[in-house]
């Protein structure tokens, strides 16, 4: 049997299937990966963009958000790519429970997968929330006040601080999405990892917590990652290319119509 059919296998029997996407699943849809040698971070100081820089000044919110004009387009002008269709049509077929993701871009989500059925450890790009009235905004109209001009987009409301849902360096992952992927990774009976070298907490803990809990633990990545060791099944492949014929081979199996 070819991994692809293995894969398309275990899908198909498992009871609750669980998948972990990360920038591999993001760079096939043309979004840079921030942290690769060639990426955002090798030409600014994350040490300039962290939380407490953001919340601590109007400089340091100027500097984030000067960079955010730059990378939010990229962002935007995305579209969803093979894996995060794939997944989608998955979830349509009753064969993923949720995705946890490390991506912030959203793309899974205008792909079709339901907002309830995606956990996001590090936030969503697409959205804002005042720290200190709570109003919640569109990062489309921050950037549209910020290509008028605005450098430092305040509450509307109240004047206040404008934080993107994005976590930023030195800023604590969000409690409940941290808490929930651990409790469906921990029910889960197959678990897959796709387009993440699962180096970062709480990325590498993930597939491990899910194995220990008894999980079927599948990894598709074009590098090794941290985890191969523990996997039942190692795909070295592009996770778009291998979920599209994962669909495909579950499709031919499933009788269509009625
Ligand atoms: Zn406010």
């Amino acid at each position: 049997m070819s991994d692809i059919a293995r894969l398309a296998a275990l899908f198909a029997d498992a009871r609750q299937p669980v998948v972990f996407t990360g920038a591999g699943v993001s760079t096939e849809s043309g979004i840079p990966d921030f942290r690769s040698p060639d990426g955002v971070w090798a030409r600014f100081d994350p040490r300039e963009f962290t939380y407490q820089n953001f919340v601590g000044s109007p400089e340091g919110r100027r500097r984030y958000w000067a960079l955010g004009r730059v990378t939010y387009p990229l962002i935007r002008a995305a579209m969803p790519g093979a894996a995060h269709l794939a997944l989608a049509q998955l979830h349509r077929l009753g064969r993923l429970d949720c995705c946890i993701t490390q991506n912030i871009d959203d793309l899974h989500q205008r792909a079709g997968l339901p907002a309830e059925a995606v956990i996001e450890l590090h936030g969503n790009a697409t959205r804002a929330r005042c720290l200190d009235c709570g109003v919640a905004c569109t990062r489309d109209e921050l950037h549209a006040r910020l290509e008028t001009g605005v450098e430092v987009p305040d509450c509307a409301a109240c004047g206040g601080i404008v934080k993107p849902h994005t976590i930023l360096f030195g800023e604590a992952m969000p409690r409940d999405a941290v808490a929930e992927a651990e409790r469906r990774a921990g029910a889960a009976d197959l678990f897959v990892v796709l387009g993440s070298s699962l180096v970062v907490y709480p990325a590498a803990y993930m597939p491990i917590h899910a194995k220990r809990a008894g999980a079927t633990l599948a990894i598709v990545n074009l590098e090794p990652t941290r985890a191969d060791a523990q996997a039942d099944l190692l795909i070295r492949a592009s996770a778009g290319a291998v979920m599209r014929a994962v669909v495909d081979e579950m499709r031919a199996r499933i009788p269509q119509g009625g």
